[in-house]
């Protein structure tokens, strides 16, 4: 069987003889090693993944990582390195830094970042350096943050203090790196967040704009990895320039729908944002890694990220952001990107007409969010019972959530994996009503005080045994990488 939806192409001849072999070479040295990489391909083939930060590299991709760019240091830009002989790595940072500004339509882009909490790091300082006006370091002398004596850091820290930043609330799907406690944002700056509307559950941008008046933002934060709607970026833009706030959108979730188009006019965010930050690994199907892209203003700012807040760059990932940036510039990732969307509507669709509550009514991305207290459940069992039966999601809160961050009310599902995988309509419609039943045959266990437990459950008789049956059949239509076979000969 095959799906509508493209998926990876490649030579399954050619990248079965190189796992084999690379298999080989590992296995020679630890052979546990091997054994767990040949493992992890099984768990991955096997397991119907719904985790919606969680995708497929493609081969091409995730061969640019295992060779000796790993061993190069290149700290600095391209061109301007302070190490010798960085010649490949200029050649392969240069290109993935092209294929984004190309896939993007950004004047500048900084592909260094080893992660998406690097790339907002990196976009926090640069915000910082950029507006933060600091009369006693100018007076001294001292054009930038990275030129700070200890005195300076003092004066900083202080001016710090004063700044603020305004972002989503974690609740209604916002990130911890968003100027939350527990992220180094919520030491550098003073947090506030906006929710969203509890009658609808969409943002209110009402809301946002008297937030940000009250509030006075340096930087207004947009994005999410739990929200399951598009943003209006321009509208953002304009609630910034109205507070004087640069607006930083971290698009880390949903980039593969900007890079394929899916998300466009209002809802690209950046023509709109002054800084755009994201991972490459999630629905963008590139290596793990995060990236920046920039307004001119910011770009000599985001190019000090290495060393301000980064190591040394990763050469084999830069490598392989290339080849990933060059893979979604080809318009079978546009088709790819609006069938993630398309099986996300199927799939909230699909459990809303199966009396599954879906947070905000469906949604416009990649992502379903359940709030499964209906069944009488928390966000952990469902996440617990839903994996006994061979279906992998996260437990996520809902907005408002009476169960707090760890037992939470949600479940959060999406469509980039199974969807690279090329899974369609009917599929998404068997996965709704494989995780509706699921649901519906949970029971939450009652403790000895005759209270229903927030973590232990019950499923019907046979449930999870026949789930995981109809889920590997599903499977089975689709494989992942189709033809790869990396047994030994
Ligand atoms: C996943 C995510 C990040 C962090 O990415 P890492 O690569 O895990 O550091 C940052 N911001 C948002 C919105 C995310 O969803």
């Amino acid at each position: 069987m095959t799906g509508s939806v493209p998926t990876h192409s490649f030579d399954a001849a050619l990248a079965s003889a190189a796992y084999r072999n690379a298999l080989q070479v590992i296995g020679a040295v630890e052979p546990r090693v091997a054994d767990a990489i040949g493992a992890e391909l099984a768990d991955q083939r096997a397991s119907l993944k719904l985790i919606a930060s969680e995708n497929y590299a493609s081969p091409a991709v995730l061969l640019t990582m295992g060779n000796w760019f790993s061993d190069k240091y290149a700290e600095g830009t391209v061109g301007h390195r302070f190490y010798a002989g960085c010649q490949n790595v200029d050649t392969v940072e240069g290109l993935a830094a092209e294929h984004a500004r190309a896939l993007f339509g950004a004047p500048y882009a900084y592909v260094q970042p080893h992660s998406g909490i690097d790339a907002n790091v990196v976009a926090f300082w640069a915000v910082l350096a950029q507006r933060v006006e600091l009369p006693s370091l100018e007076k001294a002398g001292v054009r930038h943050v990275n030129e700070l004596t200890d005195d300076d850091w003092t004066t900083l820290r202080r001016a710090l203090g004063d700044q603020r930043m305004l972002g989503m609330s974690l609740d209604a799907g916002g990130h911890l790196t968003h100027g939350f406690r527990p992220n180094i944002s919520g030491k550098m700056f003073e947090q506030s967040s906006y929710g969203t509307d509890p009658s609808t559950g969409l943002l209110d941008y009402d809301a946002v704009r008297a937030r940000a008046r009250e509030f006075r933002p340096l930087i207004l934060m947009a994005g999410y990895s739990a929200y399951p709607r598009r943003v209006n970026f321009a509208t953002m833009r304009e609630i910034a320039d109205e507070v004087g706030a640069t607006l930083v959108v971290d698009m880390a979730h949903f980039a593969g729908l900007v890079a394929g188009k899916v998300f466009s006019g209002d809802f690209d965010p950046v023509p709109h944002a002054h800084v755009v930050t994201s991972t490459s690994h999630k629905s963008l199907r590139g290596p793990r890694g995060g990236f920046v892209l920039a307004q001119p203003e910011f770009s000599d700012a985001v190019d000090r990220g290495c060393p301000m807040v980064l190591g040394g760059p990763l050469p084999h990932v830069m490598a392989a952001k290339a080849v990933a940036f060059a893979e979604a510039r080809q318009p079978a990732f546009a088709e790819y990107a609006q069938a993630v969307v398309d099986n996300a509507v199927t799939l909230a669709e699909g459990l809303a007409k199966r009396g599954v509550t879906v947070v905000t009514g469906g949604t416009e991305n990649h992502l379903v969010l359940l709030d499964v207290s209906s069944f009488g459940l928390t966000g952990r069992q469902a996440e617990s019972a839903l994996l006994d039966a061979g279906i992998v999601t996260n437990r996520n809160a809902v907005p408002s959530d009476p169960n707090g961050a760890w037992y939470t009310s949600g479940v959060r599902i999406g469509t980039p994996a199974l969807t690279t995988r090329g899974f369609g309509a009917d599929e998404f419609d068997r996965v709704a009503e494989l995780i509706a039943d699921v649901l519906g045959g949970t029971t939450p266990t009652t403790t000895s005080a005759g209270e229903p437990s927030k973590a232990k459950y019950t499923l019907a008789d046979g449930l999870a045994g026949r789930t995981a049956a109809a889920a590997g059949e599903l499977l089975a239509g689709y494989p992942l990488y189709p033809g790869l076979d990396v047994s030994g000969q």
